[in-house]
């Protein structure tokens, strides 16, 4: 089905894929970024759902756990926001968490398992 056409389409929902796993005939996950009005948006939220899309909304939220961190700097580089940067001065992580989108694209690039997700 062509989600994103019919967000656009049928309640001028834009929709800013920032990550995408799918394919054919299998299960796919899609992280989205969803612009428009309030109400098409919760309109937009309630059809995918009848559509048996599952949708979490992002109260998901990324933990570095400061005690296993190396500050490797791996993560940064997969960071599409620059949530995940290295102090230019110390070379040590630091983590702007309003900048981060929970594409969760970091977690698996850790090499100390030292990120996860609250959720
Ligand atoms: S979840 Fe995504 S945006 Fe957030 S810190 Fe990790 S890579 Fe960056
Ligand atoms: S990849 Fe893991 S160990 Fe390396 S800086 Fe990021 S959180 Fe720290």
């Amino acid at each position: 089905m062509p989600v994103t056409y019919r967000l656009a389409k049928d309640f001028n929902v834009a929709a800013n894929i920032i990550r995408a796993q799918v394919a054919p005939n299998q299960i796919g996950t899609l992280v989205v970024e969803l612009l428009g009005d309030i109400d098409e948006l919760d309109a937009a939220i309630e059809w995918m759902r009848s559509q048996d899309i599952t949708v979490s909304l992002a109260s998901r939220e990324i933990l570095i756990d400061e005690d296993v961190c190396v500050h490797c700097g791996l993560c940064t580089g997969v960071c599409p926001t620059e949530a995940l940067t290295l102090e230019p001065q110390t070379f040590k992580l630091t983590f702007t968490r309003s900048r981060c989108i929970v594409c969760e694209q970091c977690i698996p690039t850790c090499p100390v398992e030292a990120i996860s997700t609250n959720l």
